[in-house]
């Protein structure tokens, strides 16, 4: 069993802990709130995806018909 020391504490933690006992830093550079950003990296892009659709649509639509209103 080996000691790690914590890169934001300095705390000799064992290295089959994941995070710092002192201060709760991942010692693996294993960040525990990743699944955290991944979740919000998700539905920032399924509320982005969307707009981005909706947002291209309309400028195509007045792209493509300036002033003429849709046919019958
Ligand atoms: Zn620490």
């Amino acid at each position: 069993m080996a000691l790690v020391p914590c890169k934001e504490c300095g705390t000799l933690n064992s290295s089959e802990v994941e995070i710092c006992l002192s201060c709760e830093y991942p010692v693996l550079g294993r960040p525990k709130t990743n699944w955290l950003k991944g979740l919000a990296l998700l539905l920032a892009l399924l509320f982005v995806i969307p707009l981005a659709l909706y947002m291209i649509q309309t400028v195509s639509t007045q792209t493509n018909e300036p002033s003429s209103p849709p046919a019958k």
